[in-house]
């Protein structure tokens, strides 16, 4: 089977790509790499094609979708402060560009479009866990453009019969998320800062809460959103790990994973950063028969022993800013 990776340099995308061409798939990456690393596909070879070029060029795309059963559809500018930055870049990549991404899966009678989604759909509302059913609220235009994206999807499936998968992604992270960017998730950051034997930074007073989930949970979601039944097609969900845990709390699990007690630095809090989220995953469960297997001790174990092996590799500045719901 040939598939196409959208994005596939990037954190989600470089982990998807290693699980695809493992079970045996021939692996296109179509990655303009603007947050993407070409170094996150090294040492793989044999059934795997990388493209570098940027998924709104509709000539390229149609290129790399033909001969294609299934198109992974993860590239996006995946940041809200770079969204409130610059609204219209954002827009025009992650909106434009899944548009662009369905249109020529559609005319290369691709089978399915796996589109990467967001729990920021959601909002800060304070109801939870958070489900499909509630509506939608994208508070930054990060959010707005990763729902027009479910909307286009979704009109994909009924307009023109291409199958269409969204999932929302609760807070992704694992091994290959980039710590020394600006706009760096919590946990690579705080990782980072824990082994260089920093105090984490936290805004506010800790006990806000996210529903962590571990990269391997998400690459298996995937998959299995590409080989569900029909049912799950036209449909958005959510893909998390079903629990929430506080920050003090990840630093506490942090602190029994390298052998010592680590003190957080406080800083004030951040304005529009959500409060508390958590992730209903029934429908998944039940569309696409998803289930977490890795938890987040085990999740964040594996994710510490990958920094310490790039950081011998490599010396990561700790300069980042950590996103509140991506
Ligand atoms: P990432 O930045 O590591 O990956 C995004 C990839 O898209 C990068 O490789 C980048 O180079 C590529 N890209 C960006 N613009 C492009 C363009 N115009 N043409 C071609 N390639 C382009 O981020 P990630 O965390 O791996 O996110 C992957 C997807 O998952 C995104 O769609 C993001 O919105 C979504 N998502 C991620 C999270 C998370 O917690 N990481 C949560 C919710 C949703």
């Amino acid at each position: 089977m040939i598939v196409l990776v959208t994005g596939g340099t990037g954190f989600i995308g470089s982990n998807l790509v290693r699980c695809l061409l493992g079970a045996g798939a021939s692996v296109r990456v179509l990655d303009d790499l603007s947050t993407g690393r070409q170094e996150n596909l090294d040492g793989l070879n044999g059934g795997l094609d990388i493209v570098v070029g940027d998924v709104r060029d509709g000539e390229l795309l149609a290129s790399v979708v033909r001969g294609t059963e299934v198109v992974y559809h993860l590239a996006a500018l995946p940041s809200v402060a770079r969204s409130i930055a610059d609204p219209v870049a954002t827009h025009d990549v992650n909106a434009t560009g899944t548009l662009k991404v369905l249109l020529s899966a559609r005319d290369a009678g691709a089978r399915r479009v796996v589109y990467a989604s967001s729990s920021s759909v959601y909002g800060d509302t304070p109801t939870l866990p958070k489900h499909e059913g509630m509506p939608v609220a994208p508070l930054s235009p990060y959010a707005a453009s990763k729902l027009a994206g479910e909307a286009y999807c979704r009109s994909f499936t009924r307009s023109f019969s291409l199958e269409t998968v969204a999932l929302r992604f609760f807070n992704v992270f694992g091994p290959r998320q980039d710590p020394a960017s600006q706009y760096a998730a919590v946990i690579p950051r705080f990782v980072n800062q824990v082994l260089q034997g920093e105090s984490p930074t936290v805004f506010g007073d800790g006990e806000q809460s996210r529903d962590f989930t571990y990269i391997g949970n998400v690459v298996q979601a995937c998959v299995l959103a590409a080989e569900a039944a029909a049912e799950a097609s036209g449909r958005a969900m959510n893909v998390g790990f079903g629990r929430r845990t506080t920050l003090l709390e990840l630093i506490q699990i942090l602190g029994r994973i390298v052998g010592r007690e680590i003190e957080p630095a406080f800083a004030p809090p951040r304005p529009g950063d959500v409060r508390d989220s958590l992730a209903d995953i029934s429908m998944a469960e039940r569309l696409i028969g998803y289930r977490p297997l890795m938890d987040l001790r085990g999740g964040l174990t594996e994710t510490v022993e990958w920094f310490e092996r790039a950081r011998r590799r490599i010396a990561v500045p700790a300069r980042s800013m950590e996103e509140g719901e991506r």
